[in-house]
């Protein structure tokens, strides 16, 4: 196929938001393509060469370009960056100058192919270290001493790995389906386990999209939990018993072995194997199996206390390129590995996620603070799940993941099949004990309310709270309802200032518990939230400070 067909279909997206209408003028040109152009438009359409599991880009800067398009059009460098400040985009600025010329030479228009700009544009990409410049400015000249303007606008632009026509990746996965007449969701799964609408596209117009298979040594996109606020509600999901795992505060990283080759690729599918050199000895002692994938949370402990560490201390490791020796000793990681989806070679595609953890077990030799499975607990009790949960914070973690035991994995699928649930405090019931007018469109209504938290018969302030509640009664707490419900409960006034008998109670959802001199509790709720009237508990039942003091040492 012409290239100028391609930059056609460029010039249409360019011209339109619409994502219908950018799904159709895609499905267009793969409709017409030939088989070994296939994946080329497809990567071209999206300003790459590679397949998105893949890194490796094409690599020119802007500076380099200036240079070509100089020698192209005959144009000086300081006249091509005059142009550039004009229009202030390089395509652009090519364009206009290969007009120029060609008005001055005549000569006929382009007669580039996918193929011819593809081969190009990749073997730039090959091309590293010294002395290569010179041959990537030819390849992109040569190029552009053979295309139209319009063409050498988008050559241009796919070089700078800035093409500006907004194809994102559910467009194309619209067009693929639209294109071969196959489900949506089907080539979604696909591209979750490729990560390369190239190779899915070819798929899909084979019908073949249902084979697929987890490569070692290829990342993918893994599978990710939904979010549930109780543990009620993660045995609701995930049904009984559950599997529950510590929810580690780390990185996701998953771990390819093939034999002694070792790499290891983040939830992004950055591959970071050379920035965790110690993990590749461990995981060579350590793994009992020649072949395998293994998903991990890769957490940062403290060395010499032994705790573990938030995310931040340790996300330095992995944009880290240089003295990495010396940043691993300052930061060292303890792999939990908690699945295995690939055990010597074959892909675990049906294995139920119990029969995965036991397999996982006996492949892994642990070593306490370098490479351990995630603690679990198999339950199906609240109470047990509870104190596992506290256990799990107490031990510096973010909370926990429930897991259905007869789950499959699914790549990249938030699904039922594993849910989280981190230390965002459980919520509080409170009384309000206290509360001020408002002013200007507040008032006339109590506008923030000062919430309680009970010590034998006496109650203690925690904290203020003015944030979940409406402004009209339609749905949720309004504060006209809250007037209405507190005005009779007031037993002193000061100023805009109440205070209110105890009786009404809201449940509060918060971030942190903060010690807090200002309230008499010794203690403050950050960032309260009204989630509900809790009128149907009894004042009693409120949460006393204990409960308070226990939350706030667990968090
Ligand atoms: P979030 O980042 O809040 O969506 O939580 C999901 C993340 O928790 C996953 O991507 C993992 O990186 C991490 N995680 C920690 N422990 C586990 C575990 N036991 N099982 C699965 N994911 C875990």
């Amino acid at each position: 196929m012409e290239y100028k067909k391609l930059v056609e279909v460029y010039e249409k997206l360019e011209k339109t938001t619409k994502r219908l209408e950018k799904r159709d003028i895609i499905a267009g040109i793969l409709g017409e393509c030939k088989e070994d152009e296939l994946d080329k438009i497809i990567y071209l359409l999206q300003g790459r060469v590679f397949p998105q599991f893949d890194e490796r880009k094409i690599g020119m800067s802007s500076r380099l370009i200036l240079k070509v398009i100089s020698k192209v059009s005959g144009e000086t460098v300081n006249g091509v960056e005059r142009q550039w400040k004009k229009i202030g985009d390089l395509g652009e600025v090519t364009s206009f100058l290969v007009q120029k010329k060609k008005q001055s030479t005549l000569r006929s228009s382009s007669k580039l192919t996918i193929h011819k700009v593809f081969d190009n544009l990749l073997k730039i990409s090959e091309l590293e270290g010294e002395g290569t410049v010179n041959k990537k400015i030819d390849l992109v000249s040569e190029l552009i001493a053979n295309a139209s303007p319009v063409e050498a606008k988008f050559i241009v632009r796919t070089v700078l790995e800035d093409l500006r026509i907004g194809v994102a990746e559910g467009v194309l996965r619209d067009a693929i389906a639209l294109a071969y007449n196959v489900d949506v969701k089907a080539v979604e799964k696909a591209f979750n386990v490729l990560v390369d609408y190239g190779e899915v596209a070819g798929r899909a117009k084979e019908k073949k999209l249902g084979e697929l298979e987890l490569v070692i040594g290829r990342p993918f996109k893994v599978m990710l939990a939904i979010k549930v606020n109780n543990i009620e509600e993660a045995f609701d999901e995930v049904g009984k018993p559950a599997l529950w795992e510590f929810k580690m505060d780390g990185f996701r990283v998953t771990i390819h072995k093939n034999n002694d080759e070792i790499k290891l690729f983040t939830r992004k599918m950055e591959d970071v194997t050379k920035q965790f050199p110690e993990v590749i000895d461990l995981i060579k002692e350590n793994v009992k199996a020649k072949k395998g994938i293994l998903d991990s949370e890769f957490v940062g402990y403290d060395k010499k206390i032994g705790k573990y560490l938030p995310f931040q201390n340790i996300s330095q490791r992995i944009k880290r390129k240089y003295d990495i020796e010396s940043i691993a000793k300052k930061f060292p990681v303890e792999i939990n590995v908690f699945d295995i989806l690939n055990y010597e070679g074959k892909y675990l595609k049906n294995e139920k996620q119990l029969e995965r953890r036991k397999l996982l077990e006996k492949t892994i030799k642990e070593k306490d603070k370098k490479i351990v499975l995630t603690k679990k607990l198999i339950t199906d009790d609240v109470s047990k799940a509870k104190e596992f949960f506290e256990e799990s914070l107490k031990a510096g973690n973010e909370g926990l993941i429930a897991k259905k035991i007869d789950a499959i994995y699914q790549p990249g699928r938030r699904v039922e099949g594993w849910v989280k649930l981190k230390s965002v405090m459980e919520n509080l019931d409170l009384a309000i004990i206290g509360a001020e007018w408002g002013t200007g469109k507040r008032a006339g209504f109590l506008s923030s309310f000062v919430l309680g938290c009970k010590k034998g018969n006496e109650f203690l302030e925690c904290g203020m709270i003015g944030t979940g509640i409406k402004e009209k009664s339609k749905e949720g707490v309004s504060f006209k309802q809250l007037t209405k419900l507190l005005k009779p409960l007031i037993n002193k006034e000061e100023g805009r200032k109440v205070k209110i008998k105890p009786k009404i109670i809201i449940e509060v959802r918060y971030e942190e518990i903060q010690k807090s001199p200002t309230y008499n509790s010794g203690y403050a709720l950050r960032f309260p939230r009204v989630i509900r009237l809790r009128n149907d508990k009894p004042i009693g039942e409120i949460a006393d400070l204990k409960q308070i003091e226990k939350l706030y040492k667990g968090q």
